[in-house]
């Protein structure tokens, strides 16, 4: 998909933004990312401006195109991230899906 006229605005919106989505850090303009929430790999409609918020290089890169099913859940990945605990959260997240299976399995 092109670039449209929307998405263009969108990116100059986001860059005068003064914080990180995910971290909550104060950034100057020049440090200013715009991340797609939706990963771009996924679907076009990431980028839509809905789609785009404002972050910082880091959390950025800790972030990459992994999809979170909501902001939440992609600010406690970067936290944890950056503690170095990434591996307890995909094991914070299997197990919580194994949890969610259990449950609809016994339910039949
Ligand atoms: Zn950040």
């Amino acid at each position: 998909m092109k670039k449209s006229r929307n998405t263009i605005a969108g990116h100059a919106k986001i860059r005068k933004s003064e914080w990180c989505a995910y971290c909550g850090s104060a950034l100057a303009r020049h440090e200013v990312h715009v991340d797609h929430f939706l990963p771009v790999c996924y679907s076009d409609e990431a980028y839509n401006q809905v789609n785009l918020l404002p972050s910082c290089q880091e959390c950025n890169q800790i972030k990459s195109s992994i999809m979170f099913t909501d902001i939440y859940d992609a600010r406690l990945y970067i936290q944890m991230a950056k503690e170095g605990r990434k591996d307890e959260y995909w094991a914070n997240i299997r197990a919580h899906k194994k949890q969610k299976t259990n449950l609809s399995s016994s339910q039949k």
